[in-house]
């Protein structure tokens, strides 16, 4: 039996890269140094039950991302989310209805990476640092200072820093990654043991601190007795926060919720906050996958396309077509 395909990063490109590969019979191994998959689709259990402290909702615009959405809708992985949305702009909030169909993962979001990885062999809690190539084998070293392999191919699948370091043996496909910005985002999750009285579900914000905010019980299959709120702030404001204290975001976002949501809002019953260092690329890319198919590396994620769960589902797949056209 030929030597796995090592996939480094759970989230969605590297389980979409997975799927696919294993849908081809080619046997994969997963890793990744959370102690979950999901990466940016990861949800945060918490006091208030768990919450979504990343990718909100996704939206299908490309077709066969659209079909493969249905599959999962059938599985009861996702489910639709219909939000009275609402926008606030130069201090007024106003209701900001939409035809857009929005996707979030049942019971939580990190449920689709969980039902996507299935029975696939995975190593949590193990950060790569280095991918070294064999005579006839690629290997991956650990944290720890543990070796992994032999492997037959192996993709990158995270954020475009950490991709950068473990693309060292393609020096193009290492450049390319290190080429790509990430903004940050600081996100802050609120649970209020009475229910605020508004009629908002969703909102985007302008001229705020906040660029989003969501009513994270009013998506399908959210059970919790608090009502749960998640708040991101935009780029600018992150970026400029970046080291501040997560007790400091937290009163920051409150103050900045409690002004424009248009009713009473009492200190929370629950609060934490979360940054994501590398939340979005900067710029949507057109480049699909990064490929060295001689040398058998390649790296995808969002930051390959749109920066978004969409992006980032298609990117695996090209990942997995690239490596599986050149068996
Ligand atoms: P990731 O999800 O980042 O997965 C990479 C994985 O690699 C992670 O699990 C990480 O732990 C692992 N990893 C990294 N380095 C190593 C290493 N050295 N060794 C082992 N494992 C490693 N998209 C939308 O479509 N809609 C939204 O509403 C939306 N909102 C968002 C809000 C926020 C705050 C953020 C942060 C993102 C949001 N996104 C949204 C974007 C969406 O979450 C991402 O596009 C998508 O989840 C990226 O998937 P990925 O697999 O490319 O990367
Ligand atoms: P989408 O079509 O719902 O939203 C795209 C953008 O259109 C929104 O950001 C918003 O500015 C605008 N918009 C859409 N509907 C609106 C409405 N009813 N009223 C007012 N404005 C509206 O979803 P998408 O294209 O799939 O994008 C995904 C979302 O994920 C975006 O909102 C994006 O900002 C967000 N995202 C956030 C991060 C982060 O780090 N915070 C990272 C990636 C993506």
């Amino acid at each position: 039996m030929s030597a796995p395909i090592a996939i480094i990063g759970t989230g969605m490109a590297g389980l979409s890269a997975a799927q696919a590969l294993h849908a081809a019979g080619q046997n994969v191994e997963l890793f990744d140094k959370s102690r979950g998959s999901g990466g940016r689709m990861a949800s945060k259990r918490s006091d208030a039950g768990a919450v979504d402290l990343g990718a909100q909702y996704f939206t299908a615009r490309d077709r066969r991302f659209a079909e493969v959405v249905q599959q999962w809708r059938d599985r009861g992985w996702v489910a639709e989310w219909s939000p009275s949305l609402y926008n606030f702009s130069e201090g007024r909030l106003l209701p900001s209805p939409d035809e857009q169909i929005r996707w979030v993962g049942t019971p939580r979001m990190s449920a689709i990476t969980r039902a996507l990885l299935g029975a696939l062999p995975v190593n949590f809690g193990c950060r790569i640092t280095e991918v070294f190539r064999g005579e006839r084998h690629w290997g991956l070293q650990d944290a720890e200072g543990l070796s992994h392999g032999p492997f037959s191919h192996v993709i990158v699948a995270t954020p475009p820093p950490q991709a950068a370091a473990l693309l060292a043996a393609a020096p193009k496909l290492a450049g390319t990654a290190a080429s790509v910005a990430m903004e940050p985002t600081w996100a802050v999750a609120f649970g209020f043991s009475e229910p605020l009285d508004t009629r908002v579900e969703g909102c985007f914000l302008q001229d705020s601190p906040l660029e989003w905010m969501a009513r994270n019980r009013s998506k399908p299959g959210r059970e919790t007795s608090l009502d749960t709120w998640v708040l991101h702030a935009t780029s600018a404001w992150s970026r400029q926060h970046l080291d501040l204290p997560k007790e400091a975001v937290i009163e920051h976002l409150y103050g900045a919720f409690a002004e424009m949501i248009g009713c009473a809002v009492p200190a929370p019953n629950f609060s934490l906050a979360h940054r994501w260092l590398y939340a979005r690329p900067i710029q949507a890319h057109q480049w699909g996958a990064l490929a060295d198919a001689d040398l058998g590396l390649y790296a995808c994620g969002d930051w390959c396309l749109s920066g978004r769960v969409e992006g980032a589902w298609l990117s695996g797949q090209e990942a997995a077509r690239r490596l599986l056209e050149h068996l």
